[in-house]
């Protein structure tokens, strides 16, 4: 590949809207045979809004939301977005972010969580024994993707918050495909809202529920079954995945430790563009001699 060629292409690259992080980029974009896309704010908008507010019999539901929104107001995970609108934060202390997982920290004096429920559970945050009915960590809504709010030791409730998928995200699905890529979608969301996206994009191979860590070890599986993999994310749990990958693609709307890790950054957070970079690599080096 001359250099010439490889920067006529990054420059190409600029105005179409995707960053490229070095020439030799564009080289390993034309290998790529699988795309691994990650769900929330890759192929979805990632503007996710609540759509209920659960509280728990005896739990005042202002306290709930206000709980939630302090202990989010400090994260951007899109969950985290969506939680903090639900009150006027309060200041929080000893505020973690467990990427892939939840927030932790302490408001007005509860030692308080939100996250998803399995990594609550293991926590061991438990319903009170006087709960009665159904378990309350079963989702409200299969179409929405619910976190546990608990504090003190105990589950208080649950938010359920949904997003919808970009309008761009089918046709790019389709135009990868037919540029020979196969999609896998992955994500630390729960099987169901997986597979909900996914038949709306077209993508049959899903892989749910996982950790950050797992999103890390599935594109090492695939890169062991001789797989040239481009992984398209935008969060800080896509990180380490986006790093592994032949071709790490941010979406720039996304964050900054997503960027940092990536090759390619999708500036406008489209997908139609990471197409846009196939077809640019595959021109370019179409061009050299
Ligand atoms: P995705 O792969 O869809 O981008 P993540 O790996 O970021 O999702 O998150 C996986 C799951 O962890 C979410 O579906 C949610 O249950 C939980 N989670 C992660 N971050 C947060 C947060 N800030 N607040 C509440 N729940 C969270
Ligand atoms: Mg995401």
């Amino acid at each position: 590949a001359t250099p010439t060629a490889l920067m006529v292409g990054t420059g190409r690259g600029a105005q179409l809207g995707i960053l490229i992080k070095g020439p030799q980029v564009l080289e390993s974009t034309r290998a790529v045979d699988t795309v691994v896309l990650d769900k929330t704010g890759t192929v979805t908008s990632g503007a996710m809004r609540v759509s209920s507010v659960d509280a728990l019999p005896g739990v005042d539901e202002d306290e709930l939301r206000l709980v939630a929104a302090s202990l989010e107001h400090a994260s951007e995970h899109p969950i985290a977005r969506a939680v903090a609108t639900l009150a006027d934060a309060v200041e929080v202390g000893s505020f973690a972010n467990h990427a892939g997982f939840g927030v932790t920290g302490a408001v007005g004096g509860r030692d308080a969580a939100v996250g998803r429920p399995s990594w609550l559970a293991e926590r061991g945050i438990t319903a009170s024994p006087l709960e009665p009915g159904p378990s309350p960590l079963e989702p409200v809504e299969r179409t929405g993707t619910t976190v546990a709010v608990a504090w003190d030791g105990e589950l208080r409730g649950t938010i359920t918050v949904s997003d919808t998928v970009k309008p761009t995200s089918a046709q790019a699905v389709a135009d990868l495909r037919s540029l020979g890529l196969e999609p896998v979608l992955l994500t630390g969301d729960s099987a169901a809202v997986a597979d909900a996206v996914a038949r709306e994009v077209g993508i049959d191979r899903v892989i749910a529920d996982v950790t950050p860590a797992d999103k890390l070890r599935v594109v090492h599986e695939l890169q062991a079954e001789g797989r040239v993999v481009a992984m398209v994310g935008d969060g800080v749990n896509d990180a380490a995945a986006l790093a592994a990958a032949d071709l790490g693609i941010a979406m720039g709307t996304g964050t900054d430790v997503a960027i940092e890790a990536s090759d390619l950054t999708l500036v406008k957070g489209d997908l139609a563009t990471a197409v846009d970079a196939v077809r640019l690599s595959r021109a370019t080096l179409r061009t050299i001699k």
